[in-house]
């Protein structure tokens, strides 16, 4: 009976039920989730999924949205019980609105981040939210798991680059909030509940999102510094110097360059030797005088650097960032590894990874540390690979025990046991454990007040 009434929202091409092509929306990149459904929805207009959502509530039926389905948390995937109606946004795909004068555009949820990305550029602008992920993931879900990247140092995450939003609230209301206002002090900002709820407060249709200058110049260099500390302090002193246009400053340990040279084709790093840490800058000259060679001259005489190449055209510039962007390939290759994305202050970046790595081998004798990331937003992929000799599987067995060891340093630092990736289904209990009860506390009132039946995405995040 629902099932037949949902068919008729949406319309002939608006449902999927054949269990073969539903497959690939039930299970996640990294293969670690499955889950089941009689049906996926695929609505085409915020009407459609409002009429959805007040059809299954009618009848006490949860619902979990999916976007590009490229989280690697279980957030996009149903449970097991096979009751729960998936609802994919991928046909909301229209750019609805795009003004070069007021920098903003208005997408719908199931836009593409690669395709929003051209939109803006057709028009000489940047949308600065980018990632791996970026030519599956949607927008609605970048909002919904306020999604990081690489450019988060210079433009802040994507809860930063929202000036509205449309929303289909767990009774099937429809929130028009799609402002493109810059200042707005009217109460509460109810947008930012929505961002980063993983869909368990509503559904986004459509964000009004800033646009920007195209950055100009782009500069970029390798620079081998002595410790991870050392790169903390350099960013200090280069963000003086560069201020906001600094667009990139990710930090790489040898361990992870070794990996990446020995798996990665065509790889090479620029120094004559190997240096303990490097960090890869880039920075927007515009139509500055100084170079960025000039801006470096100081960083050398200060000590904190040894040595710096600087890419000399864009195809360097490329091989520079390949170097990065291959570390989680390579170690891919290297055998079993457990990761995690956390965050704490800039400015204890390298003491929270010595820390850390301290606290892992005291009981992983042998692990691997290959700790990583973008040093400027605090950002660090700590990710541990399996002692040479271990068995993968005894290792992967562990992920837990790994898991409270990196958290509970995280936390003596005063960071975020989640940086990136959100919640989900993966971190669920973590989340309870390191945030205040009176945080989660006030999490779950929100959460009663705006999804009562819990309806919602229930299982995921709380
Ligand atoms: C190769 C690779 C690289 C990645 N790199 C990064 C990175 O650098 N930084 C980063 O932050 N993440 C990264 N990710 C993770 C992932 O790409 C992001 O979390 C992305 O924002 C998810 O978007 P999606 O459309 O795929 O969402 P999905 O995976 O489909 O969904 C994610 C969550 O959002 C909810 N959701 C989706 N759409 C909506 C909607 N319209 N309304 C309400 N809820 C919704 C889902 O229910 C789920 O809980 C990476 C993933 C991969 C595979």
């Amino acid at each position: 009976m629902l099932l037949e009434k949902l068919k008729n929202i949406v319309g002939e091409k608006g449902w999927i039920t054949d269990p073969a092509s539903l497959e690939p929306f039930l299970s996640e990149w990294r293969d670690s989730y499955h889950g089941q459904t009689a049906i996926m929805l695929m609505p085409q207009s915020t009407e459609e999924v409002s009429a959805v959502v007040r059809a299954c509530v009618a009848v006490g039926t949860a619902i979990v949205p999916q976007g590009g389905n490229t989280g690697l948390c279980g957030g996009a995937i149903p449970d097991a019980s096979g009751k729960q109606v998936l609802l994919s946004l991928s046909r909301m795909n229209r750019i609805r609105a795009l003004s070069p004068s007021d920098y903003s555009i208005v997408a719908e949820a199931g836009c593409i981040l690669a395709d929003v990305q051209a939109a803006a550029a057709g028009i000489d602008r940047l949308f600065p939210l980018s990632l791996a992920a970026e030519g599956s993931c949607q927008i609605g879900g970048n909002l919904s798991t306020n999604a990081g990247g690489t450019n988060v140092l210079r433009y802040g995450t994507a809860r930063e680059q929202v000036l509205g939003l449309e929303v289909v609230l767990a009774n099937g209301d429809i929130w028009d909030g799609l402002r493109m206002l810059r200042k707005d002090n009217c109460g509460y900002d109810i947008k930012q509940l929505f961002i980063g709820a993983e869909g368990t407060l509503g559904i986004i249709t459509a964000a009004s999102l800033r646009l920007f200058p195209c950055p100009e110049n782009l500069q970029t260099a390798l620079i081998a510094v002595a410790d991870a500390q050392a790169a903390v302090d350099l960013f200090a002193m280069l963000r003086a110097r560069l201020s906001d246009r600094m667009q990139a400053f990710e930090l790489i340990p040898d361990r992870a360059m070794r990996y990446v040279l020995k798996y990665i084709a065509d790889t090479r790093c620029p120094f004559p030797d190997a240096s303990p840490w490097y960090v890869l800058l880039e920075y927007s000259a515009g139509a500055a005088q100084q170079t960025l060679a000039d801006e470096l001259v100081p960083v050398l005489e200060s000590g904190l650097a040894h040595d710096i190449v600087l890419a000399k055209n864009s195809s360097e510039q490329q091989q520079m960032w390949r170097l990065r962007h291959s570390i989680s390939e390579a170690q891919k290759r290297e055998g079993a590894s457990l990761k995690h994305d956390v965050s704490v202050p800039v400015g204890e970046v390298g003491h929270f990874i010595a820390a850390a790595e301290s606290a892992v081998l005291r009981s992983f004798p042998g692990a691997r540390v290959v700790a990583f990331g973008h040093v400027g937003d605090g950002n660090v992929h700590f990710n541990v690979s399996q002692p040479k000799d271990d068995s993968a599987g005894a290792f992967l067995e562990r992920r837990d025990a790994m898991a409270s060891i990196v958290y509970d340093v995280v936390e003596r630092f005063g960071g975020s046991i989640s940086a990136e990736h959100g919640i989900g289904v993966l971190k669920r209990g973590a989340l309870i454990q390191y945030r205040s009860q009176v945080e989660v506390a006030v999490m779950r009132a929100i959460k009663a007040a705006l999804d009562p039946d819990n309806l919602m995405n229930p299982g995921k995040v709380l």
